[in-house]
């Protein structure tokens, strides 16, 4: 059998014959002797051509992951990550790797919906995930109805005759609503509808999407799985219903990652479960410290009671991440310039999930179609890395103590 088409049998799966904890999944999924030989790491194996012994063998060859094929079928290198993140996504059977989140994205949209279809989006997307819609899919005739990332079960009042697909984001990018995705989940089941979710921010150390009701979890793996902000990569995981459609899609669209990503995707992996949880707790605390400060409004957290859909996190995440936003009290967009670029630990940039830290102004004045957020102020979006959080703070501090005085 192909890799998606089994469960995650890494050697240590094998071993043991249990089911075993997170940790232990993150640590050797995916690795199998008959990819890794005597090494710890699955080997780079960079190729196009794969040779076969004879034609009888050639005619005997089906294109499919985890057999030599053709270059573009992969090789251990990139069947070895897909398998490991199966593993971490209980219920899965298969993942599909692509050359960036984005094109993970595009390919589980161009999977599931058919010209005619009415894709129901959550209005808070992630920028090029509502651009691939509003250009490639309105050309191809899907259309896309853009909902309340807040609206829970109640979505069903949005189903209509054409519609084929949800997509959800929990929480959404730069302002975090947490979605009920298993209220919307047993919606779209009861409806005859397929889910899809980007996954990106819990990954799933913090959120189980295929146990949860999601079809088709998706990763930006740029982010927290290769963690190192050296790789751009992304990720498909599905259940047994959607994984034929998923690796037929993929490989007709020539899909494919290259094995030099992936490993690297592969030992950023292998310290995702400490990373993230130091992510976690050094987030909280700059978070924390924040809320507290007089120029802010208001601090966009998960974590946090007052964050819309907070509720959903406590019941359904193990953790938080790095990443949140917060709301200047008043002042103007060159005021919050003005204060990001006398940040000196933080960094200026796009992208996120690296071991550093990151500070980004944000606005949503384009982005929203279905709801509004009123803002007391300019917006700022934080990445908090492995750095020390007092320093965090620190530097947080001196910026902020010269905000909106022109200083
Ligand atoms: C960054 C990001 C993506 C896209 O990933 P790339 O690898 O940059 O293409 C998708 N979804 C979310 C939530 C992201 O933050």
């Amino acid at each position: 059998m192909g890799v998606g088409s089994g469960h995650p049998q890494s050697d240590g799966a094998r071993m043991s014959g249990k089911k075993r904890g997170l940790n232990s999944r993150i640590v050797d999924g995916g690795r199998r002797k008959e990819w890794t030989q005597h090494v710890v790491n699955p080997p780079v194996y960079r190729a196009s051509t794969i040779l076969f012994d004879d034609v009888a063998a050639l005619n005997a060859a089906k294109p499919r992951d985890g057999t030599f094929y053709y270059g573009r079928q992969g090789t251990p290198t990139t069947w070895a990550l897909a398998d490991a993140l199966t593993g971490l996504e209980p219920e899965s059977v298969g993942t599909r790797l692509y050359c960036s989140g984005v094109a993970a994205i595009t390919v589980a949209l161009m999977t599931v919906l058919r010209p005619g279809d009415e894709l129901l989006m959550v209005d808070s997307a992630y920028q090029p995930t509502r651009m691939f819609c509003d250009t490639v899919l309105k050309r191809m005739g899907v259309s896309t109805r853009y909902y309340d990332p807040l609206a829970g079960a109640g979505i069903e009042a949005l189903i209509g005759e054409s519609t084929r697909a949800i997509f959800l984001e929990s929480p959404g990018s730069l302002t975090f609503e947490i979605q009920d995705v298993p209220g919307i989940c047993a919606v779209a089941r009861e409806r005859g509808l397929v889910t899809l979710l980007d996954n990106t921010w819990a990954t799933p150390m913090f959120f189980e999407a295929i146990r949860a009701g999601v079809d088709l979890s998706i990763l930006a793996c740029t982010k927290y799985v290769v963690g190192h902000s050296d790789v751009m990569l992304g990720s498909v995981t599905a259940n047994a219903q959607w994984w034929p459609r998923l690796e037929q899609t993929s490989r007709a669209f020539g899909q494919c990652a290259s094995p030099d990503d992936a490993y690297l995707a592969a030992r950023g992996l292998r310290t995702l479960g400490v990373r993230l949880r130091q992510h976690e707790q050094n987030a909280l605390e700059v978070a924390r410290w924040l809320e507290r400060q007089p120029q802010v409004a208001r601090v966009l957290h998960p974590a946090f009671p007052d964050c819309p859909g907070h509720e959903y996190w406590k019941r359904d995440f193990r953790g938080s991440s790095g990443l949140f936003s917060f709301v200047l009290k008043g002042g103007t967009n060159e005021d919050r310039a003005r204060l990001i670029d006398s940040l000196e630990q933080f960094g200026i940039g796009y992208s996120w999930g690296g071991f550093e830290s990151l500070a980004l102004p944000v606005d949503l004045d384009q982005l929203r179609t279905a709801t509004r957020v009123e803002t007391e102020g300019p917006l700022v979006r934080l990445h908090i890395g492995l750095e020390d959080p007092e320093d965090l703070i620190e530097d947080l501090a001196q910026a902020l103590a010269r905000y909106g005085t022109g200083a």
